[in-house]
């Protein structure tokens, strides 16, 4: 059984997770004979996804294509920001109750895919 991680910030998606996954391939056209790529399966957790899609348009033609799904999903229905908000919620009710320690958070990603 394959185990997947959110591409952006790497936290393991697990089958049957709520996700979102992005299957791109490969094929020759107007070449014979027609060949294709095997399919490649790249997956987001709900926040990445959120992130991404709300995001300003990312550089280069296969992030901003990416980026146009999501944001198709993510504009078309909130069950996915549902997602990502329950998720967050369930983070913060695991972190410690002072949570106050001052540590510096990370920078915040940009709205980049690297493929
Ligand atoms: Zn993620």
């Amino acid at each position: 059984m394959e185990h997947f991680g959110c591409l952006r910030c790497g936290r393991e998606v697990e089958p049957g997770n709520k996700s979102v996954a992005v299957y791109m391939f490969a094929q020759t056209v107007g070449i014979r004979p027609r060949q294709k790529s095997a399919a490649q399966r790249i997956c987001f957790c709900p926040q990445c996804s959120v992130s991404l899609a709300m995001g300003p348009v990312p550089e280069g033609a296969l992030n901003v294509a990416a980026w146009e799904m999501l944001r198709d999903l993510v504009g078309s229905d909130p069950a996915l920001n549902e997602a990502a908000w329950e998720n967050l919620r369930g983070i913060i009710g695991l972190l410690p109750a002072t949570g106050t320690d001052g540590r510096s958070r990370r920078p915040p990603a940009h709205g980049y895919f690297e493929f």
